[in-house]
């Protein structure tokens, strides 16, 4: 499979300029694949599906800081729990009480991203606006998850102005919760990162850009 090293290069000059990091989504793609970026000091990868990370975790270089960008089932934290270093889409109280106590038992933090529903389609995982005040005020509840920020994704549309006004709420949500640092915004994807970017983000997860579409 082709891994588009000018196209990476490129992408990575125009997020640093904005202090956004980019996290190559690998999803599908070989450990060679993920070796090629990884030679050019690309360190944050993202992945879906637990069986898969935990296989490349296996065989690929320590350093490597692995985000889990899918959908978590609460029974699968544990095999993660040891090394992951960001989990972007915890979308309920019962995934987040999980990996405090995962996290407890290893006495490790793990960092972790609020999934906000932005988009109009109804597949996607996420809290709501009022939900998440209501959860903001529990986080000291859970010690053991460092709720660093929050991830999002915007309706798949060619229509700009509705993706804009996704990202633009998505960045005022964060802006009101009481976080201890300024937080990490995921958001913006092959398709719609520089819109993202403009709206705020400072993480973004690109996959079909680096690695070709997929199958
Ligand atoms: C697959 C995936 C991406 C990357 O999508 P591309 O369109 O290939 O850039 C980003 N975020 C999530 C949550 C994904 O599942």
């Amino acid at each position: 499979m082709p891994v588009y090293t000018d196209t990476y290069l490129s992408i990575l000059q125009q997020l640093r300029q904005k202090d956004v990091t980019l996290v190559a989504v690998s999803k599908t793609r070989t450990a060679e694949d993920i070796k090629v970026l990884y030679d050019l000091g690309q360190r944050d990868f993202g992945e879906n599906y637990v069986q898969e990370l935990l296989s490349k975790q296996l065989v690929l270089p320590e350093d490597i800081q692995w985000h889990f960008i899918g959908h978590l089932q609460s029974n699968k934290v544990r095999q993660i729990a040891g090394f992951v270093y960001l989990i972007h889409g915890v979308d309920s109280v019962k995934l987040l009480q999980e990996i405090n106590k995962q996290g407890q038992k290893i006495n490790r933090r793990i960092g972790c991203l609020l999934q906000v529903h932005i988009a109009q389609e109804e597949t996607k995982f996420g809290f709501d606006a009022a939900e998440l005040s209501e959860l903001a005020d529990q986080l000291s509840s859970f010690p053991f998850a460092a709720v660093k920020g929050l991830m999002g994704m915007a309706t798949n549309t060619d229509n700009e102005t509705q993706v804009r006004h996704e990202f633009s709420r998505l960045r005022q949500l964060a802006d009101l919760l009481p976080f201890e640092h300024e937080p990490i915004i995921s958001m913006g994807m092959s398709n719609d990162y520089k819109l993202a970017v403009e709206e705020g983000s400072t993480m973004v997860r690109i996959g079909s850009l680096l690695f070709g579409s997929r199958h």
